[in-house]
């Protein structure tokens, strides 16, 4: 930030990290630096913030994978034509590429002969989520920044001034290790699938077996996803695991049966395991086509069994 703020900026930067580590939102945070008009850069207000904002600034030019397929070389070449030009406004260029592995082995000796000859006012800030020894050369020319994961305070805080529910951010933090992009997309999950999560609590606060009839006989007419059905099982048992091991509040667990929350107490991890494995292997059986009603009436057969032998202990 400095050196973008002093306008001392080489001409490559390596951002590295974990996809959902914020690298792109960084880069743009410096590409706007570059070209903000205020006396405290990047205010993010002005016009010339939000068009880098908006992705609407002619001067920054991006490469993106983001269809998963590869950056050819001629991609490569027509972004090299494009920074030879006169530029729209302060005379700076930025150059977005993301992710750098995802170029071909043409379109890296491409950009590596521009890092190597660097254009005036050109800056290169490319993004890896893994750092390969492919990508060695083009590395060794690029100044590397290493992205961090948060410290949990502040990504909480963050969270919170982002507007997510304050009682779910704990488990956001608890499930992200300190990876904002994974700690939303946790949070949107959470608020998204209201129907799975229900119905995880139902099979949770099942006591019998007509408990677990009634449930099934009504998933016979029910449209809900098999795999989020699943997932939300699987993410209240995780959950319980991470409660136990001290890495998650108690009130992280809080919109599940409270009766159920209670008896995690005399159980082991042991137990919680065992309630993983059976999901695990309902998701194989649905993998291997077997009829997922019965997967279903099993998984949670098993499930009740578990929890009764708790309530015996
Ligand atoms: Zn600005």
């Amino acid at each position: 930030m400095q050196q973008f703020r002093a306008g001392e900026m080489v001409h490559a930067y390596l951002l590295t990290g974990a996809r959902g580590l914020g690298k792109r939102t960084f880069a743009r945070v410096l590409a706007s630096t570059l070209f903000c008009m205020s006396e405290h850069k990047p205010c993010g207000v002005c016009d010339a913030c939000r068009r880098v904002w908006d992705w609407n600034d002619p001067d920054v030019i991006t490469l993106f994978a983001d269809d998963g397929k590869q950056i050819k070389v001629d991609e490569v070449r027509e972004v090299i034509r494009q920074v030879g030009q006169h530029s729209f406004g302060t005379g700076h260029r930025v150059v977005l590429i993301e992710p750098v592995e995802k170029l071909t082995p043409g379109a890296q000796n491409c950009l590596l002969k521009t890092l190597e000859e660097p254009l005036s006012n050109v800056v290169f800030i490319l993004m890896t989520h893994e750092l390969t020894a492919t990508l060695g050369t083009i590395a060794s020319r690029c100044v590397r920044v290493k992205m961090q994961p948060w410290p949990d305070a502040l990504l909480g805080d963050t969270l919170e001034k982002l507007g997510y529910d304050r009682a779910k951010i704990p488990m956001a933090l608890g499930l992200s290790g300190g990876n904002i992009g994974m700690a939303i997309e946790c949070l949107e999950d959470a608020a998204g699938d209201e129907e799975s999560r229900s119905f995880a609590a139902k099979v949770l606060a099942s006591k019998s077996d007509a408990d677990i009839l009634a449930l099934s006989t009504a998933l016979k007419d029910g449209k809900g996803d098999a795999e989020q059905y699943l997932t939300a099982l699987e993410t209240a048992f995780h959950q319980a695991l991470m409660m136990k091991a001290g890495l998650l509040p108690e009130e992280a667990l809080s919109r599940y049966p409270k009766g159920w929350v209670d008896s995690l107490s005399h159980v082991d991890e042991a137990a919680l395991n065992r309630l993983l494995e059976a999901v695990f292997l309902a998701r194989r059986r649905r993998a291997g086509q077997v009829n997922w009603q019965s997967t279903l009436d099993q998984l949670m057969m098993t499930i009740l069994e578990e929890q009764k032998s708790w309530q015996r202990s």
